[in-house]
């Protein structure tokens, strides 16, 4: 295949001109002169237009997870737009990848999970989660049953339901979010908001969280609790095995729907296929975007409980929902070669066994160096703590300056990491070698090192213009 040629400074002229990146200030990409344009990738490695080779800690967005470059997913959406590249499923309508993808993914699921809605993204499924549990309970005759309990902190997209549900505050402080009938409890953030507790008793303190709010909004008047696994974009926030089965007995004591967003932790990220089995919980509901296609093509699926649809079918009407692009075969298509892959490689083992553990050695080696206050990883997702003060959790200043420092720093060596705030996260690709996460690891530790110096000028000058945004790195 022949590269092409790109003329950069021209790209990013128009890129200013004429585009808006998402999640990005316009000022910040205006005084840049562009934005950072990536032009190719193969395995864990991306290149930008400047012929820069940058080792993906992230897996693009969190979802790259077979890795780039693989021609296979090509050719199977060559061959699929060859033979249908579009039809809808509205209207009782359906194509032959979305039916097949929909018996694939409930039968990774197994269980009660035997039914499956397809949207285009994590919010949209997110949205779909809104609208059908609210729909679910008018049809038991509980139409008040219509709260849906989420936590601060949380992501679970960027749609008016996506952001409303997630508990990000800089979200909803644009666009008059939440939506009403949205709440948020604590989240289980040890190192954040339980630091010196003991890790269990904090983990049920906050899952306890989720009780006292039901028992203060009546039982009677809420529809579902929805939470990620493992937060992602909130910061990697693991939480402690106490948590999630104290989750789940309340849920289930109130009759409340438990609905699983596993956009990041599906598919295999925590080293098994579904963050709810490693957790040992059983959702009613579950919402899978990101790794389902690793990426090479939008799209997304709600798996929902066989409890639910029966309720559904108790009515000739319409679920009057669903996207034109529900069910796209093309990315279908993609999708279910992307499981396979994951299959025919058994890369979540490789996560669970081989990959993740080394992953855990070389980032849990960091937990040595001054700025660290804490590491954790499970499988193949990692946070770093940036402290002010070892063995605290007090930050550098006001808290926020320090992860855009180290950030920056691994960029310029070639590994893309996020800050969020003071947390780098990582999420790298299934595929990524032993080597290159000794490579990761020692990119980050001369980031800190470097970091110590810049940290401490900073603490000398007044607040810092920061480069690439302080927001949390979604
Ligand atoms: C990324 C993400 C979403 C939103 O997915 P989009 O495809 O960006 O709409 C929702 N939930 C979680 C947990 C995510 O990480």
């Amino acid at each position: 295949m022949n590269r092409r040629n790109y003329n950069v400074s021209e790209l990013r002229r128009l890129d200013v001109a004429h585009h808006l990146p998402a999640q990005s200030s316009y000022r910040l990409q205006q005084q840049m002169g562009g934005s950072r344009i990536i032009t190719r990738a193969e395995g864990s490695t991306v290149w930008d237009a400047e012929g820069n080779a940058i080792l993906d800690g992230m897996a693009g967005l969190w979802c790259v997870d077979i890795g780039y470059g693989r021609a296979e997913l090509a050719d199977v959406a060559r061959e699929q737009m060859l033979e249908l590249p579009y039809y809808n499923s509205f209207f009782r309508t359906a194509t032959a990848p979305a039916v097949e993808l929909a018996a694939k993914l409930a039968s990774l699921h197994g269980g009660a999970l035997q039914h499956i809605f397809f949207n285009t993204s994590g919010s949209e499924s997110n949205d779909t989660v809104l609208r059908l549990v609210r729909y679910y309970w008018a049809l038991k005759g509980q139409p008040e049953r219509s709260i849906i309990i989420s936590r601060h902190n949380a992501y679970h997209g960027s749609t008016v339901a996506g952001a409303s549900l997630g508990g990000m505050s800089f979200m909803h402080v644009q666009g008059g979010l939440p939506i009403p009938g949205i709440e948020h409890i604590m989240q289980p953030y040890h190192f954040g908001d339980g630091f010196g507790e003991d890790p269990e008793e904090f983990a049920l303190r906050a899952a306890d969280a989720l009780e006292e709010r039901i028992l203060a909004i009546g039982a009677d008047k809420v529809a579902a609790f929805i939470g990620e696994p493992v937060q992602g974009a909130g910061g990697v926030i693991i939480p402690h095995r106490a948590y999630w089965q104290r989750i789940e007995a309340i849920c289930r004591k109130y009759g409340v729907l438990i609905v699983s967003d596993e956009v990041i932790c599906g598919f295999g990220r925590l080293g098994r296929w579904f963050g709810y089995q490693h957790f040992g919980f059983t959702p009613d509901i579950v919402s899978m975007a990101k790794g389902l296609s690793s990426g090479y093509l939008p799209i997304s699926a709600t798996a929902v409980s066989h409890e639910i649809v029966e309720t559904l079918r108790a009515t000739d009407d319409d679920f009057v929902h669903g996207y034109t692009y529900s069910g796209h075969p093309v990315a279908a298509a993609v999708a279910l070669r992307n499981i396979e892959i994951m299959e025919r490689e058994a890369l979540v083992d490789r996560v669970a066994d081989d990959a993740g553990p080394h992953f855990a050695e070389a980032i849990g080696a960091l937990a040595d160096h001054p700025l660290v206050g804490e590491v954790r990883t499970l499988g193949l997702i990692g946070a770093i703590e940036l402290v002010a003060e070892k063995g605290t959790n007090r930050r550098h200043g006001k808290g926020g300056a320090a992860g855009p420092v180290v950030r920056d720093a691994c960029i310029a060596r070639g590994l893309m990491v996020r800050a969020i705030r003071d947390t780098i996260v990582m999420c790298p690709p299934f595929v990524i070698t032993h080597e290159e996460i000794d490579r990761m690891a020692a990119i980050i530790r001369a980031a800190l090192d470097e970091a110590v110096g810049t940290l401490a000028h900073l603490a000398g000058l007044p607040p810092p213009q920061l480069l690439e945004g302080a927001q949390p790195g979604l």
